[in-house]
């Protein structure tokens, strides 16, 4: 007789913190920031979206890397800056 074991997921699902349903799933983003001196536009960021309401969240790392991508940004002079997150390492 077969128990009624749960299927264990190898994927941790994530609550969306906004609707609170578990509804996050891997996308890709486009970051947008405003700097002192320039807009940066940064696409195709790893995220986590809510397949529910939209809400996108990015992940620790992600957010680290965007940091060290917007530091770089900032010493280029220039007023609009579109770079691509696999690209611009
Ligand atoms: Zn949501």
């Amino acid at each position: 007789m077969e128990r009624g074991l749960q299927n264990q997921e190898g994927e941790r699902k994530m609550k969306c913190l906004i609707c609170k349903e578990d509804a996050m799933t891997s996308d890709k983003s486009t970051y947008f920031a405003q700097l002192p001196n320039c807009y940066v536009i940064i696409e195709n960021v790893p995220c986590l979206k809510c397949s529910q309401c939209g809400e996108v969240v990015y992940s620790a790392s992600v957010m680290e890397r965007i940091d060290d991508i917007l530091k770089k940004v900032e010493k280029i002079a220039s007023k609009i800056l579109i770079t691509d997150y696999d690209q611009a390492a």
